[in-house]
């Protein structure tokens, strides 16, 4: 039998991997992890929890307008950009640092060191310059910021990359896109105070979403500062003097601090040695798996972003862990990729699972709406005119909610809770019988009774 240096090398010490790893580890493999840049992956170290804390320091701007109508006096209120960013890096620091603790707990051997593939069962280390051999190698990679290469200037813009180290607050930013990041950076930086863009080449960001929920939130995020420029791309960009210059594709012209664009993400497979290996990939470079997450060579696997199923983190995570189970647990098991909780961390934030009105209404034909649009109890002495909206989407033949999105406080929190009523089948009946939880915003889904009308025309 042939040995090896390892029974699995991780390349990629994200969210995929870092839980690959552990388990497998804890299954009695010998591991190993190759991580270029640090330990925690887009998620931890420029992703979902740097991104969360800033969207926590934006908030406190419309808290602070809130509090006045509840008596609150507040002068002389003053935000630095510099305080939070040190404030950020040393959580996200002491993150990195739990993660490397727990992989020296469970023995997992680890590199850093860019890693790529040398054959279906060896990996060369960059960086010591070496090679080692492995019974299985996993990739967990993630994926990187897409710019827009042929755009004029492109090279003069940030991505999130670097939104996260800017040295001073942009007073202005235009974000280029319509999905996650955009959104979400646009209410960031619009709540701590900056003048911002949004621009989007369509007619409504947030394209996939529920149509209630994108049209509310870019109503709301305009209401709340956020310029939205729509059916418009970036043309060119140049640096006059001290600030940057965006010509937008109808031949305007916007000053601003920074450009981000904000397009996508590709999977980072470029120089990863998968081909040469035998890796069937896709034409956008992403790693093809079966459900086991098994690429084309046998002893190859591959979990997360760098698989364009679903970049989200708790997916990456899941898929880590049912390879782990799988191909070191005698457990065979695989990521469900059904019925998956998603927010946007806009101000206000969206909670969504399941079809969109559209999605269902092509799968099922007829398809029962019960919707809200309420003013939150906290908004009225705040004097805020900002609607939550609600809305279940029902198979009216089996009585499942197959939709549930909401818009407004607490969205994720709320979407997170009725996700485990979805998996488990709930019908619009148990959402009835269920008592109602007073005085809260989540208690208007269970009391929703009447079913929507389309307004007569
Ligand atoms: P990653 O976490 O990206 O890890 C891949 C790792 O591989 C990286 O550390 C990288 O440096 C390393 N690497 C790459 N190539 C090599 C190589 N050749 N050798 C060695 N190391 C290598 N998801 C959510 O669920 N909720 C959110 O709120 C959320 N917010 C986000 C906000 C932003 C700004 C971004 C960019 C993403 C966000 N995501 C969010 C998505 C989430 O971060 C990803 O889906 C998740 O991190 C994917 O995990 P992964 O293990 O596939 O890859
Ligand atoms: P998205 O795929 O969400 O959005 C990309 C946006 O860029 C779309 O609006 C798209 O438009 C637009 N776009 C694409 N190409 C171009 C182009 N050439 N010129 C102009 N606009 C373009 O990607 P993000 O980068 O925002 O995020 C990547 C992924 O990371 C998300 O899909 C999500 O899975 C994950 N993420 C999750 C978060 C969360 O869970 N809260 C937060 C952040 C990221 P169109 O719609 O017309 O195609």
């Amino acid at each position: 039998m042939t040995s090896f240096d390892y029974d699995l090398v991780v390349i990629g010490a994200g969210s995929g991997g870092l839980r690959a790893a552990r388990i497998a580890a804890s299954h009695g493999a010998r591991v190993a992890i190759a991580e270029e840049y640090r330990i925690g992956g887009t998620c931890v170290i420029r992703g979902c929890v740097p991104k969360k804390l800033l969207v926590y320091a934006s908030r406190f701007h419309g808290d602070f307008e809130d509090a006045k109508g509840f008596g609150w006096t507040l002068t002389g209120a003053q935000f630095d950009w510099p305080t939070l960013i040190a404030n950020k890096d040393i959580e996200i620091a002491r993150l990195e640092a739990a993660y490397r603790s727990t992989l020296d707990r469970w023995k997992v051997e680890t590199f850093a060191s860019r890693a790529v593939v040398t054959g279906p069962n060896s990996v060369k280390l960059i960086t010591p310059g070496r090679e080692i051999s492995t019974r299985y190698i996993l990739v967990a990679t993630g994926g990187h910021p897409e710019l827009s290469g042929t755009t004029p200037g492109h090279q003069l813009a940030i991505t999130s990359n670097e939104a996260f180290h800017l040295k001073r607050q942009p007073k202005r930013i235009l974000i280029a896109g319509g999905g996650y990041i955009a959104a979400e950076f646009a209410g960031i930086f619009a709540g701590l105070g900056t003048d911002t863009t949004l621009l989007y080449r369509g007619d409504q960001i947030l394209r996939g979403f529920d149509q209630d929920l994108r049209d509310d939130v870019s109503a709301a995020m305009r209401a709340r500062g956020v310029k939205i420029v729509t059916g418009h791309t970036i043309a060119g960009i140049a640096k006059t003097r001290d600030e940057l210059t965006a010509t937008l594709s109808d031949g305007r012209t916007l000053h601003v601090d920074e450009v981000m664009y904000a397009i996508g993400r590709k999977p980072n497979t470029k120089g990863l040695g998968l081909e040469t290996a035998g890796v069937e990939l896709t034409p956008r470079g992403a790693v093809v798996v079966d459900q086991q997450s098994r690429s084309t060579v046998a002893s190859i696997y591959a979990v997360g972003d760098v698989t364009d199923r679903i970049a989200l983190t708790p997916v990456a995570i899941r898929e880590g862990h049912a390879f782990a189970d799988t191909v070191f647990g005698k457990k065979t098991s695989h990521a469900d990729h059904t019925l998956i909780p998603t927010a946007v961390f806009t101000e206000p934030e969206i909670g969504t699972i399941g079809l969109t009105e559209a999605q269902a209404r092509i799968l099922y034909g007829a398809v029962d709406i019960y919707k809200t649009r309420f003013r939150p109890m906290k908004y009225v002495l705040a004097g805020r005119d900002e609607r939550m909206l609600m809305k279940l989407i029902v198979d009216p033949v089996s009585d499942k909610v197959v939709g549930c999105h909401v818009l407004g406080p607490d969205a994720a929190e709320i979407v997170q809770m009725a996700a485990i009523a979805m998996k488990m089948g709930a019908t619009k009946q148990d959402f009835d019988s269920t008592m109602a939880l007073h005085p809260s915003a989540a208690e208007e889904l269970v009391t929703m009774r009447d079913k929507w009308v389309p307004p007569a025309i």
